[in-house]
């Protein structure tokens, strides 16, 4: 293996800042690359919440964002033994807010998420052109950063710095692709006929960063083989890109994600109270008495403790809770659910609160300790997603004991396999249509298999025993880096 110069470009990273799964792959792929060798700068932008970080008073650079020109502070983040480090990307202007996207106003889109990330994109070449730092290859995540192919292979082409740098573009969720009215091409600065009908920008009348990625980037890789194949084949999952992806299909390669197994493992999670590994699961008890007793609910261990940890929205299948939840709360069982998200789901939760009190428990916030807690605690985890590029949490869940029922689809295709009623093979439960009949059956299902103890721990304990170490997909993401430096 040649050792590479890599810049790892995303939005969110574990532990500076989260809003979903992207975070969690930014916090450890870079990092276990460097482990490999490879020397790896992850950029990011440095929103309020951060406070790590020192300002290197050397390093400032000035980006232009349409007409205007505004200045990036660069902070800068040192890891002692690894060849990484974190290049933070202050203006207060942009990025000294509260949230990462949304505006907690309106909960809507922040009006400048264009300009904002028009800038980010920039100053993330701009700050490797300063340092005279030679990238071979530049690892660009999600919308937020899909303007920087499209400026590596134009402004930057011949640039002595960063003109032999490759670009890789990383779909962690095709549903957010920074779409723009008409108006904010001018803003990007670049040639006007990339936003001429079919171009690499235009979309419908609109622009559309993630599109331009899509044509610029030598390469593009999504977060499951199975994800990489569906939004390749119908507009539900291409969400309109189906066509130009499907152009592209020689570059389009599914790396799945792994699982951070230093946070995210029974034996060791520092957030849990009682530590258990598969060949005991009495700790695992434990914890499902402490988060009932957290949750204020009666103890019924008998009773299977359903689990959920997700953003409330339509991808995560809550429409299908929301049909059939009377008839989930008919059936012997607990349910405790966390998640922030679309408010109507808010106000749906907390209506099945009072209807359901020793039942259902919503956590309506984002807690990150608590979400360890679920994962230790619960019997059962539910992920009926609509669509799902990876997903992490029925891997955290297999590895907790924590059986998946999931949707087949995506990552979750990938990563659990139903359980067999004539073999007792399995890892979970897997159900195929979309619909609130399939997801109830599967979970009276799952219901019924849970009283058969032994059979049960066979389920859970084959589950802790699967490896979605980030080492695997770290070698199959450095393979790739190799054969496209080499093209
Ligand atoms: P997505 O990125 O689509 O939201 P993933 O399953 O890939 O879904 O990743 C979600 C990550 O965010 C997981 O690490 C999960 O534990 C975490 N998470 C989601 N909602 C919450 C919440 N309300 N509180 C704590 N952690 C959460």
């Amino acid at each position: 293996m040649r050792n590479l110069n890599i810049a790892f470009i995303t939005p969110e990273a574990v532990p500076y800042a989260k809003t979903g799964g992207l975070a969690d792959v930014s916090g450890i792929l870079p990092r276990t690359l460097a482990m490999m060798g490879h020397n790896v700068k992850l950029i990011m932008p440095k929103y309020r919440r951060i406070k790590e970080g020192r300002l290197d008073p050397e390093l400032s650079i000035v980006c232009p964002v349409g007409k205007g020109e505004f200045r990036g502070e660069i902070y800068r983040i040192k890891e002692n033994k690894l060849p990484f480090e974190v290049l933070l990307i202050g203006n207060n202007r942009f990025f000294d807010r509260d949230s990462l996207y949304l505006d907690p106003e309106t909960g809507l889109d922040y009006t400048d998420n264009d300009e904002r990330f028009i800038f980010f994109s920039r100053a993330a070449l701009e700050v490797q052109k300063r340092l005279g730092w030679k990238p071979d290859i530049i690892h660009c995540n999600d919308w937020q950063s899909a303007l920087i192919p499209a400026y590596l292979k134009t402004i930057f082409k011949d640039d002595p710095v960063l003109g032999g740098a490759k670009a890789i573009f990383t779909i962690h969720n095709l549903a957010f692709q920074g779409q723009f009215p008409a108006e904010v091409y001018e803003k990007i600065g670049l040639a006007e006929s990339f936003f001429n009908p079919t171009g690499p920008f235009e979309y419908w009348g609109k622009v559309n960063f993630l599109k331009s990625a899509l044509y610029f980037a030598d390469h593009i890789t999504t977060v499951s083989p199975t994800y990489a194949k569906e939004i390749q084949s119908t507009s539900d999952y291409g969400m309109g890109l189906e066509g130009v992806l499907r152009d592209r299909a020689a570059k389009v390669t599914g790396i799945l994600n792994g699982a951070d197994y230093t946070t995210w493992s029974p034996r060791i999670d520092k957030l849990i109270p009682h530590h258990y590994f598969p060949a005991n699961l009495s700790g695992k008890k434990s914890n499902k008495l402490a988060l009932l007793h957290r949750a204020g609910m009666p103890v019924r261990v008998d009773s299977p403790l359903f689990g959920m940890i997700s953003r409330l929205d339509n991808q995560k299948g809550f429409d299908l809770i929301v049909e059939i939840m009377d008839k989930m709360m008919a059936i012997d069982l607990q349910f405790i659910l966390l998640g922030t998200g679309d408010k109507e789901y808010h106000g749906f939760f907390e209506k099945m609160r009072e209807k359901y009190p020793d039942k259902f428990k919503p956590y309506l916030e984002f807690d990150n300790a608590l979400a360890h807690l679920i994962e230790a605690g619960a019997d059962i985890f539910l992920m009926p997603s609509r669509y799902e590029p990876c997903g992490l949490n029925q891997m955290y869940s297999l590895r907790y004991g924590t059986v998946p029922l999931v949707r087949r689809t995506g990552g979750l295709a990938d990563t659990v396999e139903d359980f067999d009623e004539a073999t007792h093979k399995g890892t979970g439960f897997v159900f195929e249509e979309y619909t609130p009949k399939a997801l109830l059956s599967a979970i009276m299902r799952a219901a019924e298999v849970f009283r058969k103890k032994r059979v049960w721990y066979k389920i859970a304990k084959a589950g802790m025993e699967q490896d979605f170490s980030w080492t695997k997909s770290a070698a199959r993401y450095s393979e790739l880096y190799q054969a496209v430096a080499d093209k």
